[in-house]
């Protein structure tokens, strides 16, 4: 064992939830959103269990990782979020990769150097980061020439409120794509991210695209979360100490003890994707806005005292029975027991943004499949 905190993967949970999603989906084809090393879980793991559980569609945000994908998935179609650029063009086209064009030089580039492979077009519908126009568009689907040297297969667009389920944005966004739909009629039409996949079946067309919620995370807001969770974080408990009122706790000695305290250290810190904004109640950061985050000890919620620091945490232990203390080894971040989203919450940020910063350190361990 390591002094270093432990990320549990449940590769089970997993794929019960991208099963779910694909049951979902309907007659709609079910791909897998797996950018950001798959939402910091950890690419090669989750592809082999999803391609296992017959997912047959990628989506990466980079052609390195489309490369890497390629290697464990052969026959998998692995779309380029990011788009297409000169010096990209040979990872994509010696991987097969699918590049997801997202304006009118893409476009023209990919007409040259196609080779016969696929592409996807992006359209922008309400975003404003990467996509055409609408009107660009409109204006593509009616060159049959410039298109049949494209050969297009996906027409795919990105919603900025699906989280939010009766967001009027999701609406005219909605109308804008079903626009570009229109225009063409033999291309494949992908629209649904997680939230919507969830909650939008007139959102799914031909090919979802959901991310978090294979993950586990919370893809619509104020609504319990259907999926099950998937990383647990566990931090070791490296020391207990007992200390007096008035004493103080870490860095800056702003954490001021207000009764006799016992204080546990643990492993792990901002280094680990722990955010230094989970610090515990009188530090300044956090003086104003939110609580603090708490960790978990068999059966127990020990909220953080004072900043969090780059490898360790201190939590405050004084109502955690002894007996438990006595045999408790490791203490849990987020996982079954803390919803990786409320530990996000009390960050300040999102789940997306804590998994994706869980970092190198940890000690991954893939359980099932
Ligand atoms: C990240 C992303 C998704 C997946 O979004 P989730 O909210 O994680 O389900 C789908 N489509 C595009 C274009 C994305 O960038």
């Amino acid at each position: 064992m390591s002094t270093a905190p432990r990320l549990i993967i449940d590769l089970n949970a997993l794929v019960q939830n991208w099963q779910k999603l694909k049951k979902l989906s309907g007659n709609a084809e079910c791909s897998a959103v797996i950018k950001a090393n798959a939402y910091g879980l950890g690419v090669d793991p989750v592809v082999k269990a999803l391609t296992k559980a017959g997912c047959k569609t990628f989506f990466v945000a980079i052609s390195e990782t489309g490369e890497r994908v390629r290697a464990i998935a052969p026959s998998a179609r692995i779309f380029i979020l990011n788009g297409l650029f000169a010096d990209t063009l040979d990872t994509i086209s010696d991987n097969k990769l699918i590049p997801v064009l997202g304006n009118t030089d893409q476009v023209a580039l990919w007409a040259k150097h196609s080779k016969g492979n696929s592409c996807a077009l992006h359209v922008d519908t309400g975003m404003n980061r990467l996509g055409m126009d609408v009107e660009e568009v409109i204006t593509l689907s009616k060159n049959a020439s410039l298109l049949s040297s494209l050969n297009a297969k996906v027409l795919m667009s990105h919603l900025a409120c699906a989280d939010d389920v009766d967001h009027e944005h999701n609406r005219l966004q909605h109308e804008k794509f079903q626009k570009c739909v229109s225009s063409f009629n033999t291309l494949e039409n992908s629209f649904s991210n997680s939230a919507a996949t969830l909650s939008h079946p007139d959102f799914h067309y031909n090919l979802t695209r959901p991310g978090i919620a294979i993950y586990g995370g919370e893809a619509i807001n104020n609504t319990p979360n259907p999926m099950q969770p998937v990383v647990t974080a566990l931090s070791r408990i490296l020391q207990i100490r007992n200390a007096k009122s008035g004493e103080k706790v870490g860095y800056g000695a702003e954490a001021t003890l207000t009764r006799p305290t016992k204080i546990a250290t643990i492993s792990g810190g901002y280094a680990d994707g722990f955010h230094r904004s989970l610090s515990g109640a009188g530090v300044p950061l956090r003086n104003t806005l939110l609580k603090g985050g708490s960790v978990w000890i068999d059966g127990h919620f020990a909220p953080i005292l004072g900043p969090v620091s780059m490898d360790l945490i201190t939590v405050d232990v004084t109502d955690v029975p002894e007996q438990v203390l006595e045999k408790a080894e490791w203490a849990e971040l987020f996982g079954k027991n803390i919803p990786v989203d409320d530990a996000a919450r009390d960050c300040g940020t999102i789940g997306y943004e804590l998994l994706t910063s869980l970092g190198a350190r940890y000690v991954r361990e893939y359980w099932g499949n």
